[in-house]
């Protein structure tokens, strides 16, 4: 058997190894255009600011390392430039001795990835100062342009995970940084990613959203970047727009593309050529919760992808079920994560979903430096299927995030999350996890214990028509007044409820949702109908601040 792989990094790679840990005597051939394979694209913003000191850190495998291990035909600087399905073989150019030549295959894997976007609409890309990140190379470029010119200010554009992580390795070298975008982290819901927001400018980066570059000029020291609103000086600018795949080769072989022109495939990371597989970055993803076709740039799944298609090849029948799109981001002291389909997405589709929002400590408050770690979990309303989940927090976002793929994974219900029984002590946990809470709260609202209404709903709620209640502390209340809301403390409740007018719905709020509940349960053990503020003022406050 002679297979030939295009594309030596996640999907590439990963499918090379495990080729020859199942057939010690398969002739594996590995083009990789660029200088590198297997390098640690996702550790490449960490360069900028020394966190990774060395360049050679970046490289998990050298072509010497891993054909010594795997006995792989490694040719780097050679790209497949054609393929002939007719006579199974590829057209390669050699970019060191400038050579063309043909390798047969008998099958053929596609892991070429995606490429970072410079949006053709805007002029002045093409200067000098503006980069894009992808690989080990722009990295450097990025580098050697801070060390020669020594600019004090760097531009980002685009607001997902690299422009982030970018941002904030552009900081710690001590670049004043600008990022420019419609939104921050739009994979997550914007309550959610204004809590990043606001970490993005505690630390010092000066946030331009709502906004788009429309082009870039250079004059004598600098480069001007116009926007849609104002123009910014910089001394470079890093386009971090997107990615797109990488299937032109593809599709002059006339095999299907797909959404995104994305190449098609089917579970078994086939294809419409029986001899071609196709892994990574460049493929069209399932969406796991959703079934909808969608373009995923993940290196998670572009990994488990190598590894399907080797099984594959060597007669092992494993199937990709899907991508959850589970990710996390740091935000300097923060992280952001998630998992599954996020409410916009939920919404869109017309699913009847609910959800659920918890703030509180990352572990037992009483014992010291809990960070507060605010949770959104959104689920079927019917069915109680949990459809996703966004952790934001200084502390246990990723493990409560993993938790809540793997429940997805397994097909567990929000009301499943009760009876998880996750590992706890004070400096790691609070005896109800987060999740276990979420499934108590979802329990609540699905058997009626408790309705809930939304920060989106507060400014609609009128106190002609009901009963506007805020049982946080007298204290607190003053803190924070939230208008037309009467404040009646939590404790009080009881000896105050006369002065709750009866007949009429009572909208109560606290800080979290947690207090609010409980006077909900009070109120309606007394016939009061009562709405409670799902995540509290503090979703409100966050998303209004
Ligand atoms: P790639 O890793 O892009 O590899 C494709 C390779 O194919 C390239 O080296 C390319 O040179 C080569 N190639 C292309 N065409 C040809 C050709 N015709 N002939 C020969 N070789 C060719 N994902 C996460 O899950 N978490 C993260 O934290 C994360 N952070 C990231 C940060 C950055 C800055 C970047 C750029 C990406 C990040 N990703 C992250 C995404 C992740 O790196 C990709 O999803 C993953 O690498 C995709 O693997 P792949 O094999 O499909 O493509």
């Amino acid at each position: 058997m002679k297979i030939v792989i295009v594309g030596g990094v996640a999907g590439g790679a990963s499918a090379a190894a495990r080729l020859r840990r199942l057939d010690e005597h398969a002739e594996i051939i590995l083009f990789e255009k660029g200088q590198h394979i297997s390098y640690a694209n996702c550790g490449l913003p960490y360069y900028v600011s020394r966190t990774i000191k060395k360049q050679e850190d970046l490289l998990v495998q050298t072509p010497k390392s891993f054909n010594g291990r795997f006995c792989i035909d490694i040719r780097t600087m050679n790209e497949v430039i054609r393929i002939n399905r007719e006579y199974k073989r590829v057209e390669v150019y050699n970019h060191v001795t400038k050579e063309t030549y043909f390798e047969t295959y008998d099958k053929l894997i596609l892991s070429p990835g995606a490429r970072a976007v410079k949006p053709s609409s805007v002029q002045g890309l093409d200067n000098e100062g503006v980069f894009t990140l992808r690989d080990v190379p722009d990295i450097m470029e990025i580098d050697n342009w801070i060390l020669e010119n020594e600019p004090e200010h760097a531009t980002i554009a685009g607001g997902g995970a690299a422009g982030i992580e970018l941002a904030e390795n552009l900081i710690m070298r001590g670049l004043k940084v600008t990022l420019v975008g419609s939104a921050i982290i739009k994979a997550v819901d914007k309550e959610m990613s204004k809590i990043a927001e606001k970490e993005l400018k505690k630390n010092g980066v000066e946030l331009l959203l709502n906004r788009y570059i429309t082009s870039v000029q250079k004059n004598a020291a600098n480069l001007v970047v116009h926007t849609t609103d104002g123009d910014v000086q910089t001394g470079m600018l890093i386009v971090c727009a997107g990615v797109v795949p990488n299937s032109k080769l593809a599709a002059e072989a006339g095999l299907k593309l797909g959404v995104r022109d994305c190449i098609a495939i089917n579970d078994k990371m086939e294809t419409s050529d029986p001899d071609i597989y196709a892994v990574g970055d460049v493929t069209e993803s399932t969406e796991f919760i959703t079934r909808e076709k969608k373009h995923i740039s993940l290196a998670g799944p572009a990994n488990r992808q190598g590894r399907i298609v080797a099984n594959q090849i060597m007669g092992i029948d494993s199937r990709y079920k899907g991508t959850q799109s589970s990710f996390v981001i740091k935000v300097f002291d923060i992280a952001v994560a998630s998992t599954g389909i996020t409410e916009i997405t939920a919404k869109d589709l017309g699913i009847d979903y609910d959800k659920v929002y918890m703030h509180a400590g990352a572990h037992a408050g009483y014992y010291p430096g809990a960070k507060p770690l605010t949770s959104k979990i959104i689920f079927e309303r019917t069915t109680g299927r949990v459809l996703g989940g966004q952790f934001v927090g200084a502390e246990g976002a990723d493990k409560r995030c993993d938790v809540l793929a793997t429940a997805i994974r397994a097909g567990l219900t929000a009301t499943d999350l009760m009876d998880l029984e996750l590992c706890y002590a004070p400096p790691f946990n609070s005896a109800k996890d987060p999740l276990n809470m979420a499934g108590f709260i979802i329990e609540n609202i699905m058997t009626g214990m408790v309705n809930n209404f939304h920060w989106e709903n507060l400014n609609s709620v009128s106190h002609k028509e009901g009963t506007l209640l805020d049982v946080r502390t007298k204290q607190e209340a003053e803190k924070n007044h939230v208008s037309k809301f009467i404040n009646i403390p939590l404790h009080e409740l009881r000896i105050r409820i006369n002065e709750i007018p009866p007949g009429k719905p009572v909208y109560v709020h606290c800080f979290s949702g947690l207090r609010s509940y409980v006077a909900c349960r009070l109120l309606k053990a007394h016939g009061f109908e009562c709405y409670n503020l799902s995540g509290g003022i503090f979703m409100y406050s966050t998303i209004n601040s």
